[in-house]
């Protein structure tokens, strides 16, 4: 049995979770594995009910759990908070510090039926297939940061710091991971201007030799913007720093038809966190308009990645690829000629089509 920490969040945190959940229960009937959800509160939510947005029995869940399932946190409801307060600063960010969760990994995978939900041409994004492994617990966010009044006005700052060891422990696990994968690493920094980038890519340099079977490219991080946009099928495995991967994966998930098509995994702890790599997505929430699919395809990650589940992992990918191929479509995702579902709906879909492929498989 696993034991599962369920926070819905905010925003379309709630709406989502759910449909998730509900192939999760399917892949419990069809592969007899339990799961154990208890709910807990985090972000804006929390804030709400419990003056704060991680509160201390949310954290305490997740450390007695096997894994932690996270809808979104935010919205405009809690902008206007201290910094300190806001709940990414202070509940998503504390929350990954405290599991440990060092690595996030983004998958850009393009569906093949999506290839017409880009806005970007078909020709381009047709074979995108990449993963992005994103420092998650220092650099920019984690370093030291000031506002002060000066005799002038305001001066703010916020300082981009790596150790060595922080480099290293990512590095190596991208590494790793390209060695599963085409056995390709770009690993992204602006070494030309920042020093931490050149600490970052010195690292790189003296860790390649200990996997050879993988090629390595440096690439600054403003080329690979452009390049992610102009030959997406040059990159495999991409590692980068904290800022940078945020900014990218977000970028990377136009090469998907939508940021609710992106999952993601944070991984390094001995309990890992899988959650949509989108936000609240307070335009459409609480409307049945969000697209569930980053959402269950973040469990996916989770059977894959907490409990090695690999073959559970992948017929849930495969039973989106068909809803998909059958021309179901979120609204983010449409394309004319296919038909536009709820997210609800969406979720009934992905668990009946795993229902249906499973049990033809096994009988
Ligand atoms: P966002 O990702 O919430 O939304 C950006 C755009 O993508 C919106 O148009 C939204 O409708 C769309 N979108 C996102 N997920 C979608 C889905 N599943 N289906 C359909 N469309 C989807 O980013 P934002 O607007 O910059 O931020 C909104 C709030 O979310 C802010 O408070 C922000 O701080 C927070 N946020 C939270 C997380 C997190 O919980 N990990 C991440 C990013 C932003």
């Amino acid at each position: 049995m696993y034991k599962i920490a369920v926070l819905p969040g905010d925003g379309i945190g709630p709406e989502i979770v759910p449909e998730a959940i509900k192939v999760l229960e399917a892949v419990s009937r069809l592969y007899d594995i339990e799961f154990q959800y208890t709910e807990a509160l985090i972000g804006g939510a929390a804030i709400d009910k419990r003056g704060q947005a991680l509160p201390p029995e949310t954290l305490e869940l997740c450390y007695q759990s096997d894994a932690v399932l996270l809808g979104s946190v935010g919205g405009p409801k809690w902008d206007t908070l201290p910094a300190e307060k806001r709940p990414e600063t202070a509940a998503l960010l504390p929350l990954r510090k405290k599991l440990g969760l060092y690595a996030n990994l983004r998958p850009a995978y393009l569906f093949a039926p999506l290839a017409e939900a880009s806005p970007l041409k078909k020709e381009v994004v047709s074979g995108t297939d990449l993963l992005i492994v994103r420092e998650l617990t220092g650099g920019l966010y984690f370093g030291e940061k000031k506002r002060e009044k000066t005799a002038t006005g305001e001066v703010a700052y916020d300082t981009m710091v790596y150790t060595t060891e922080e480099i290293e422990r990512i590095v190596r696990l991208a590494f790793t991971i390209a060695r599963q994968r085409r056995r390709h690493l770009t690993s992204v920094d602006k070494a030309n201007v920042l020093t931490s980038s050149r600490l970052w890519r010195d690292t790189v340099e003296r860790l390649k030799n200990e996997y050879p079977d993988v090629t390595v490219t440096h690439m600054y991080v403003d080329n690979c913007a452009m390049q992610l946009v102009r030959r997406p099928d040059q990159f495999d495995v991409i590692v980068t720093e904290n800022t940078f991967g945020d900014i990218l994966s977000d970028q990377a998930s136009v090469l998907t038809g939508s940021l609710g098509m992106i999952p993601s995994a944070s991984i390094g702890g001995r309990v890992a966190l899988y959650e949509p790599a989108g936000g609240s997505a307070p335009d459409i929430a609480g409307q049945q308009k969000a697209n569930p699919l980053a959402m269950i395809l973040s469990a996916a990650m989770m059977l894959k990645y907490s409990f090695k589940l690999d073959q559970a992992a992948a017929a849930v990918e495969s039973a989106v690829d068909r809803v998909l191929a059958e021309g179901y479509r979120t609204q983010d995702i449409y394309s004319p000629g296919t038909k536009v579902v709820g997210t609800a709906a969406m979720g009934d879909l992905v668990r009946q089509e795993l229902e249906r492929e499973t049990r033809w498989k096994k009988s």
